[in-house]
């Protein structure tokens, strides 16, 4: 398996010349310097980019370890207002789940945050990708990381033919037999990169591509076949009615149930989400009884498994005696900022528009 070490030591070096800076990334330059990996702001970093582009994240990051410096300092502080600052970032469990890891590091682990994937694993919200990274990372442990980028990559480099999803867990294996003690971090990081960048899904780069001479799709001219993909189902509909109760600038919210989606997040009042419209039961009543509601339009949201439509009605109150009221969206999940924004724009931020 010498071509392994062949391989290994090509993509490090493309790294090493042309990797990617990263806000929370500890370069080899950066490591050369004497600069150590935080566990606990790697940790942050890969929880926030799942599902989302770096640079959608990056300013998360910074704002969340500028707040709370280590992993108490998050456990220390109110989940609402965690939620509120993770908002725009999507995947509410994953913000519950990073302010209980914190809960866990800092009343079993003394607040040091934990660098080996065993221990790393038992810790809520922590995956097997999460947990390698953290390992390779910071503690030099050679594990096996791979991501949906990293994926695409082995796939293309053996011509790998079982479709995904069945097939992820042999491609995993064989990703695996690539690693090796030698700077795994790195070699983690630089597979990553080359994913998110020269393999990319339609148009990969092959020509600068440090593996192209390995690559089983390239030598096919077949690169794009790669990873082969079972068909998708398509998701389902559900549909709801959302009601923005207005009070001049205030709008009305509610905290979800813990339990299911968006759960402890801030929200605005909806109906049940159903195969079907549901009824109009759940719009909130107010004590002067007005209930005009107009219907300002539907706007629609993908979820992992379904997509939702939510009809928007709004209506004017002149009191703002019960509930939480709010002027700003910034702290609603992407899905309630839509709402809200389609009752504005139907009524004017303040009020309804004069015809
Ligand atoms: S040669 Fe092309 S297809 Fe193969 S790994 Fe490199 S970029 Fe991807």
């Amino acid at each position: 398996m010498h071509h392994v070490l062949d391989m290994r030591a090509a993509l490090l070096r493309w790294y090493d010349e042309q990797g990617r800076s990263l806000p929370w990334r500890v370069r080899p330059e950066d490591r050369a310097r004497g600069v150590i990996p935080d566990p606990y702001a790697v940790w942050l970093s890969e929880v926030m980019s799942q599902q989302t582009t770096l640079a959608h994240a990056a300013p998360y990051w910074g704002k969340f370890l500028a707040e709370f410096p280590t992993a108490t300092d998050l456990a220390n502080a109110e989940r609402e207002i965690v939620l509120s600052m993770w908002a725009g970032l999507g995947y509410y469990a994953r913000a519950r789940n990073l302010h209980k890891c914190a809960g866990v590091v800092r009343d079993e682990y003394r607040g040091v945050f934990p660098t080996d994937q065993k221990t790393l694993l038992t810790l809520p919200g922590i995956g097997p990708y999460t947990a390698a990274t953290i390992a390779a990372i910071c503690a030099d442990e050679a594990t096996n990381i791979v991501d949906g980028n990293v994926e695409r990559v082995i796939s293309r480099i053996f011509a790998y033919q079982d479709a995904l999803p069945k097939g992820r867990k042999a491609l995993r294996e064989l990703a695996g037999t690539l690693v090796r003690a030698d700077r795994p971090g790195d070699y983690g990081q630089a597979l990553m990169d080359l994913g998110a960048g020269i393999c990319a899904p339609k148009n990969p780069d092959c020509d600068i591509c440090p593996w192209a001479e390995w690559c089983k799709a390239h030598a096919q001219g077949q690169e794009t076949l790669y990873p082969k993909k079972e068909k998708k189902k398509t998701i389902p509909v559900r549909h709801g009615y959302a009601y923005v109760l207005r009070c001049g600038d205030y709008f009305l919210v509610e905290a979800r149930p813990d339990q299911g989606l968006l759960g402890g997040m801030l929200g605005i009042p909806t109906s049940n989400w159903g195969e079907k419209p549901a009824s109009h039961n759940a719009a909130p009543q107010t004590k002067d009884g007005h209930r005009n509601w107009q219907r300002a339009g539907e706007i629609k949201h993908v979820f992992t498994h379904f997509e939702l439509r939510l009809d928007v009605f709004t209506a004017e109150t002149s009191d703002r005696l019960e509930g939480e009221w709010t002027r700003e969206s910034a702290g609603l999940p992407t899905v309630f900022k839509k709402v809200v924004k389609l009752a504005q724009k139907k009524t004017g931020p303040s009020g309804p528009a004069k015809s």
